[in-house]
């Protein structure tokens, strides 16, 4: 999608603080972080949301959670734990319409969230 920020992200086209990448996905420190540990995931292929996701994309969003985790272990996060967030459309609070994942620790999450 050539008016995604995060495929120009993907593309290069606008810098990012990156994490991890491998052939299908891309991890990416978020510009404004809500926790002392906040890194995006995305895949590079452009999906709008979760919703958009199918019976092909299961590989992907599994793999992308296990990524999640072995960066929550890199960034010392293990032991006192973390979360993945996944905000879809408006009403979940999604603000860039390309499909992303939040890992985000270092310090206690609240719940339910606002
Ligand atoms: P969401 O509100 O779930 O759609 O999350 C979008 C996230 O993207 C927010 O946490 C933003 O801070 C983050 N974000 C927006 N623009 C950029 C950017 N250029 N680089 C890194 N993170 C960004
Ligand atoms: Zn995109």
């Amino acid at each position: 999608m050539s008016d995604c920020l995060f495929c120009k992200i993907v593309a290069g086209e606008i810098p990012s603080a990156k994490v991890f990448e491998d052939e299908e996905f891309l991890a990416f420190e978020d510009i404004s972080p809500a926790a002392p540990v906040h890194v995006l995931i995305i895949p590079k292929i452009h999906l709008d949301s979760i919703h958009e996701a199918g019976e092909e994309h299961k590989e992907l969003i599994g793999r992308i959670h296990l990524a999640a985790g072995r960066i929550a272990a890199e960034r010392g996060l293990a032991e006192g734990g973390y979360r993945i967030v996944n905000n879809c459309g408006a009403d979940g609070g999604q603000t860039v319409p390309h499909l992303h994942f939040h890992l985000l620790g270092g310090r206690a999450m609240t719940w339910p969230p606002g």
